[in-house]
């Protein structure tokens, strides 16, 4: 990929095991948020993994894997610290704004679908494939985006690996799917599914699975429409939660979800509980009283009360420790970095039953 100053190129990698036209495809990244490091581990673990799976005969769809999807990302260090959340260029989140393929392709759908929902499956796929061949390149980051989205736009599964800040085990997914939903949650043992239809902003996972659901409102009455990718956003814990042992367990445990979908023969049955499914309107964010230090008194996992204290934050000046409440009735499931905070700053979410917001649900 060319770089936007004089030269500068990038590379992306794609790994790729099984026979080019097999199904079902299934694309999995890790380090599209180039700061995030579990995911990155675990696709290199799941790599030994698949390696081994081929040499023994047992690949049975396609799967690519990209190790690293966000080159532009992993270079950036501000004052000895990884900035790779954020493309620095414009301050944009790598993971927001990817090509809308419902819009791009939908016109040049309404002349050739059927009354086949196998048939449907293919005419969107390579309606999808055509639009994204036909748009013109932008900059590094939009080129980045359109080589992932290109790669990964015809895939059956697609599994896009990051990581919270400091955080439980957990996905986000939107509701197309359950069946898929459930055995992802009962292959990884992840403790919390996040589900939202549509999330807003148009984040990587979200530009596979809103497309299919923006066709099927606009044709569904005329014209079988399939929900074609199961695609989820895997956030695996925290940001420090990097270790080959937790990365061993992890990718070996997406070999399992690649067994129960019948990508790869030969694993073992998924065997962890179904995790509670919440809706991503749930998840309650609690901000900061005062500025000053952070201390815990819950930690990501425990089921909370709302109302509870669940935390304070000291005013070192004042010496005032200001409460930190749970705003609503459900799972700690992450919370931030840093011991210390801004007045007013993001510090937590409870992922509970009870919506409470709407409209744009992620935060940048
Ligand atoms: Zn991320």
């Amino acid at each position: 990929m060319a770089g936007d100053s004089p030269g500068t190129t990038r590379t992306l990698d794609a790994r790729v095991w099984g026979k080019s036209d097999a199904r079902p495809k299934v694309y999995i990244q890790a380090g599209l948020h180039a700061d995030e490091m579990p995911g990155i581990l675990v696709a290199d673990h799941l790599t030994e993994m698949l390696d081994a799976a081929e040499a023994q005969g047992q690949i049975t769809g396609e799967i690519w894997l990209v190790p690293i999807a966000n080159p532009i990302g992993l270079e950036q260090w501000i004052a000895h610290k990884p900035q790779g959340r954020q493309d620095l260029t414009a301050m944009r989140n790598f993971n927001r704004g990817f090509p809308d393929l419902a819009a791009l392709a939908a016109d040049a759908l309404e002349p050739v679908l059927t009354g086949s929902e196998t048939e449907n499956l293919t005419l969107i796929r390579r309606a999808f494939g055509e639009a994204l061949a036909a748009l013109p390149r932008g900059n590094a980051l939009a080129d980045l985006q359109l080589a992932l989205l290109t790669w990964s736009h015809d895939a059956d599964y697609v599994l896009d690996l990051h990581c919270d800040h400091q955080a439980v085990l957990h996905f986000y997914a939107s509701p197309a799917r359950p069946k898929d939903t459930a055995l992802l949650s009962r292959a990884t043992g992840a403790k919390l599914v996040l589900e939202q239809e549509v999330s807003g902003g148009n984040a990587f996972d979200e530009a596979h699975t809103a497309p299919w659901a923006s066709l099927r409102q606009r044709f569904g009455k005329s014209f079988p429409i399939p929900a074609g990718c199961f695609s989820v956003t895997l956030e695996y814990r925290g940001q420090n939660d990097v270790s080959d042992a937790l990365a061993t367990k992890d990718a070996a445990e997406l070999m399992v979800f690649l067994g129960a979908i019948g990508a790869v023969n030969g694993q073992s049955q998924p065997a962890f509980e179904e995790a509670p499914v919440l809706p991503l309107g749930g998840a309650g964010e609690i901000f900061a009283p005062q500025g000053g230090v952070v201390l815990w008194r819950a930690a990501p996992g425990d089921w909370v009360t709302k109302g509870d204290i669940i935390g304070e934050v000291l005013d070192p000046v004042t010496r005032v420790r200001a409460p930190v409440q749970a705003v609503t009735t459900g799972l700690l499931f992450r919370i931030e970095l840093w011991p210390s905070c801004l007045r007013g700053q993001s510090l937590a979410h409870i992922a509970g039953k009870d919506v409470l917001r709407a409209g744009h649900l992620l935060t940048d």
